[in-house]
């Protein structure tokens, strides 16, 4: 028995790799794997249809937003993003870029801050930088722009470890800036008001599926702002006028997907799937909280559910850990090269088996080296 810890491309649900598995070769009596069909035929058609009709139900996502596909991963979205908004509420005019909030908490939103200031006037409006982003700065202290013409989060930082636990207000601040969130690494992980929000999206493949798909949920009178020079394929009003294939769409990262929205429908949906996740989480953090063998330097109210970075009181220990831990099975827990240490990812296909698993490993590493 193999847990993966992988950050991403992360797990995915055993049901789901041998359903795909099955449909190799030939989906649905079609005599065609996925991957050889066109994207505009019937059988693709109905795919990516009950792809988005699942993610929607799943997600309760209102009728007045669209769910895109698109490619270039999260990355690609930090160029995209102001390409498409920073126009919005602009006093420069209506193709001009103004000003966006960036709160920073961490390596994620780091990088995005960066790409923006490419395409447009960033303001930093909080950041944890100064204390390693250990926390998330109290949105007391925020400094939002009146006129931003968005607000951008990164609700989980994979590589931190920190997770908002609650949707920031800022529409009050900014005389109603929308709120656009990196969900990359949480999505679907935990419920969430989609209405709070002007945009979500993330790449597909920690809690979705496959990399080479990007989902983006956008409030409609958020698209047909583009700056002049956004590619038409990045363009979320063109993508969206031409459902998400205004280029050919990542087919079989769709499919995937779609398989994946099926899987979770079929566990109880994100309520459920939320309920599990506190229960993994609060597994590990007890243990980890337990000895001072382990740390976890994140604040206790801003600790990520997904993402759990930790390190042993030796870090010459590390790599017998790690070690120990492909011995049993426990894979991939190595933490980012930035943080160093362990971090255990345990996104929604991580069974709480794995978790104990890792607790069991936890404890009889301590035993043996303590
Ligand atoms: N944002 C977050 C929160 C992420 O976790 C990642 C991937 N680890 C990215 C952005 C970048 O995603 P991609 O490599 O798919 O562009």
């Amino acid at each position: 028995m193999v847990y993966n810890f992988s950050a991403g491309p992360a797990v995915l649900p055993k049901e789901v790799l041998q359903q795909a598995a099955d449909e190799m070769l030939d989906w649905h009596g079609s005599g065609m794997s996925v991957m050889e069909m066109s994207h505009r035929g019937k059988e693709y058609m109905s795919i990516i249809e009950a792809a988005l009709a699942d993610v929607r139900a799943l997600m309760n996502i209102p009728s007045n937003y669209k769910v895109l596909f698109l490619q270039g991963g999260a990355i690609a979205e930090n160029a995209i993003i102001p390409m498409n908004l920073a126009a919005l509420r602009s006093p420069a005019g209506k193709h001009e870029a103004g000003v966006a909030d960036y709160v920073n908490t961490g390596s994620w939103s780091t990088k995005s801050i960066k790409e923006a200031g490419r395409y447009c006037t960033v303001n930093v409006a909080a950041s944890s930088a100064d204390r390693k982003f250990s926390s998330i700065p109290a949105r007391a202290d925020w400094k939002l722009s009146r006129h931003a013409a968005y607000v951008h989060i990164c609700s989980n930082e994979t590589i931190d470890g920190v997770e908002y636990q609650y949707t920031p207000e800022v529409a009050a601040d900014t005389d109603g800036a929308p709120l656009v969130a990196d969900m990359s690494s949480h999505i679907l992980s935990r419920e969430v008001d989609v209405s709070k929000y002007g945009v979500i999206y993330g790449g597909a493949q920690k809690n979705i599926g496959p990399a080479g798909v990007t989902i983006v949920i956008v409030r409609e009178d958020l698209l047909g702002h583009a700056l002049p020079f956004c590619p038409s394929a990045f363009d979320w009003k063109i993508v969206a006028d031409n459902d998400s294939m205004y280029n050919t769409p990542p087919t079989y990262a769709i499919y995937i997907a779609g398989l994946v929205f099926q899987w979770l429908k079929r566990q109880g949906g994100v309520a459920a799937l939320e309920a599990r996740n506190i229960a993994k989480a609060e597994l590990l953090y007890g243990y980890l909280d337990s000895t001072d063998f382990y740390s976890n330097r994140i604040a206790a109210d801003c600790r990520s559910r997904m993402n759990v970075p930790f390190f042993l009181r030796d870090d010459a220990l590390n790599d017998t850990f790690l070690a120990g831990a492909k011995e049993r099975g426990l894979l991939q827990l190595k933490g980012h090269k930035s943080v160093g240490g362990m971090r255990a990812s345990i996104y929604n296909a991580m069974p709480i088996e794995g978790v104990q698993a890792l607790v069991d490993y936890l404890k009889d590493f301590e035993q043996q080296h303590g």
